[in-house]
């Protein structure tokens, strides 16, 4: 039997097109071949939502989602700021705990996984002259913990409208979701958005990077060798590189940004993601399986299910991945309670109509 997809969020299941772009030569990263390939990288991922090169730029980094996130909190939160970090899922409280490994002054705005983010309360936050003012907020986009989709438009304005820098993890929704990065300014909102390869682009994991204001990295701060974000922007604007990047993900990225434009960008992918995502929702609530968010508030990306009465985490999965297909548990206390597919990667809607199938054959075998 050929390799089960993935419905885990990333990696994903790849195209052909990428796959066979994996082969292409060895290449060395100190040629000049490498870096037309960097460049096509960098301009491709600004393009995917249509940024300016001459206010944003895309920094590449080796390693995976985390280490573009590392990157962008220790490098783009200058001594004497303050960070302000918005909690509802395992990733925000993962940038949390970045912040605190470098010694950023750092506090929670903490919600329950899965709740919506208290807005008003982050207003207040920010306006609050009787506590240390707050200069930088970080928030997840897409909290894949849940599937939850926070506003990050809103966020964006909110923040400029005290002067205050957003930072956001875009790991998971970058190349799917809607961002706007024209709600903030140069003085406040959204300056930077961490992303990777293998989640909504579509390609392998190993490369990573963030999209990020130029003023923002003019200001950056250096507190790790590896993830001094200006040091890889100003090796690769020079057409050059600090370290060895993964070569044969770049290949990978690369093919996949030139399939993404072609197939028509960031709306066509979260149309194509929101179909299937519906599909699999609608099949699932014929077999009585609940979605776990409301659905406005989830993305396209990721929908979190309430696991079948009856039926258990590890038995559905095996049961699925006979059929060929890779779910995704739900985290630390949702284990128990939600199960998570993801509709990124080179898939159809004749695969989720055999998932459904698959499913309903194991409901009613209970
Ligand atoms: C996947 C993901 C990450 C990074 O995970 P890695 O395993 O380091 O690639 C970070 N944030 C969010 C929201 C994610 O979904």
């Amino acid at each position: 039997m050929s390799a089960p997809l993935l419905l885990n969020p990333g990696p994903v299941t790849l195209s052909a097109r990428v796959r066979a772009a994996l082969a292409q030569p060895d290449l060395c990263h100190r040629e000049p071949e490498f870096f037309a390939l960097q460049d096509e990288i960098r301009t491709r991922l600004l393009g995917v939502y249509g940024l300016s090169n001459t206010e944003w730029v895309a920094v590449l980094l080796g390693g995976s989602g985390t280490a573009a996130v590392e990157a962008m909190v220790a490098s783009l939160v200058p001594t004497n700021s303050r960070l302000l970090v918005l909690e509802n899922g395992v990733y925000g409280e993962r940038i949390h705990h970045i912040a605190e490994i470098y010694g950023v002054a750092v506090e929670a705005q903490h919600h329950e996984w899965g709740a919506a983010l208290d807005l008003a309360a982050l207003d207040a936050r920010l306006a609050d002259a009787t506590q240390p003012g707050i200069t930088h907020v970080a928030v997840i986009h897409h909290e894949t913990t849940t599937g939850r989709l926070n506003p990050l438009a809103e966020i964006s304005r909110i923040c400029a409208g005290h002067g205050v820098a957003l930072l956001a993890d875009t790991v998971s929704s970058f190349g799917g979701e809607v961002i706007d990065f024209s709600a903030g300014s140069n003085t406040g909102g959204l300056v930077a958005a961490a992303g990777t390869a293998n989640k909504c682009l579509h390609g392998v994991p190993g490369v990573a990077f963030v999209v990020v204001r130029r003023a923002a990295l003019a200001q950056a701060t250096v507190r790790s060798l590896y993830f001094d974000l200006k040091n890889w922007c100003d090796k690769q604007d020079a057409q050059g590189t600090p370290y060895t990047p993964p070569v044969h993900a770049f290949y990978g990225l690369c093919e996949a940004l030139r399939e993404f434009a072609e197939a028509g960008g960031v709306a066509a992918r979260h149309a194509r993601y929101r179909a299937l995502a519906d599909q699999v929702a609608a099949g699932c609530a014929h077999l009585g399986i609940r979605e776990y968010l409301p659905r406005s508030a989830a993305s396209a990306v990721l929908r979190s299910y309430h696991l079948p009465d009856g039926i258990g985490y590890d038995a559905l999965h095996d049961a699925l991945k006979r059929a060929g297909f890779v779910i995704y548990a739900g985290q630390g206390g949702l284990a128990k309670h939600i199960f998570r597919i993801s509709t990124m990667g080179a898939l159809t809607a004749a695969d989720m109509e055999r998932l459904v199938q698959a499913m309903a054959a194991l409901v009613a075998q209970r």
